[in-house]
């Protein structure tokens, strides 16, 4: 589903991803893990074409993006962007509209649809995440995990093959946490690709089928989620598990 090859970013004279490959499989679910500063939110946004790597290669669903001096083509960069749905540690939602009008807005544009099929399609996806009742709410009047489950419906009205998720529950009080853990377990258990940036180990732990450990914009380890967290391998891992006990 996704191949990544010797991937780097620079911004201006700072490497933050030095040559980063790693695949992850249809239905796969895999937490991208490591310190702060590491590079885990760039890679991600990276994926997304949100960044644009300085060199390497890109294929998400047999789209190959290869990049090197030349910029990618815009034919280039909304090919690979479709194939994936991107929720933010800030949810985003458009202030203005309510949580249908927020869930509508991008296939409203891009894809030929009508206005009532999708409002019927996105009241079935804010059903499975447990927001239909809000659906005429405006974001201001929900909670941090409510915004972050329309925010996460909204990514999925794309249908996209790969969902990514940065850091989905750092911006919420503990108690909203669960809720948004639970919706994307939830897609996890449907088959839904998924790669995740966490800090939660607990969560990585249920729910990835991989864990990839970013340390200074390399990989350091990968593995499966019982391996790389119970028995890591690399110092470095080991370090920074040690520092979550
Ligand atoms: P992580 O998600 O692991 O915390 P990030 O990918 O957010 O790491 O950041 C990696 C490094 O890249 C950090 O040193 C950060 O300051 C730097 N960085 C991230 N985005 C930018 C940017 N737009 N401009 C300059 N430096 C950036």
């Amino acid at each position: 589903m996704i191949k990544v090859e010797a991937l780097k970013k620079q911004f201006d004279d700072l490497t933050v991803l030095e040559s980063i490959d790693f695949s992850v499989k249809k239905g796969e679910v895999v937490c991208l893990i490591g310190p702060s500063g590491s590079g885990k939110t760039t890679l991600l946004r990276c994926l997304n074409l949100l960044e644009i790597p300085n060199n390497g290669t890109i294929s998400i669903s047999n789209k190959t993006v290869v990049f090197d001096k030349k910029a990618p083509t815009k034919k280039e960069m909304l090919a690979l962007r479709s194939f994936s749905g991107m929720v933010f540690q800030g949810f985003h939602l458009f202030p203005h509209k309510t949580v249908i009008e927020n869930i509508i807005e991008a296939p409203l544009t891009v894809k030929k649809k009508k206005k009532l099929e999708l409002i019927n399609e996105g009241e079935q996806l804010l059903e499975k995440v447990g927001m239909f009742e809000h659906r005429n709410k405006y974001p201001d009047a929900l909670s941090g995990g409510q915004q972050q489950r329309a925010a996460i419906a909204r990514a999925l009205m794309m249908e996209p093959e790969v969902m990514l998720f940065d850091e989905p529950t750092s911006a919420l009080d503990p108690q909203l946490v669960r809720e948004v853990l639970k919706v994307i377990e939830k897609l996890a258990k449907e088959g839904q690709t998924m790669v995740i940036v966490t800090h939660e180990m607990n969560f990585a732990r249920r729910i990835a089928d991989r864990v990839l450990f970013m340390d200074n914009g390399y990989i350091i380890e990968e593995g499966p989620a019982n391996e790389v967290l119970e028995q890591p391998k690399e110092k470095r891992t080991k370090q920074f598990l040690q520092l979550l006990d």
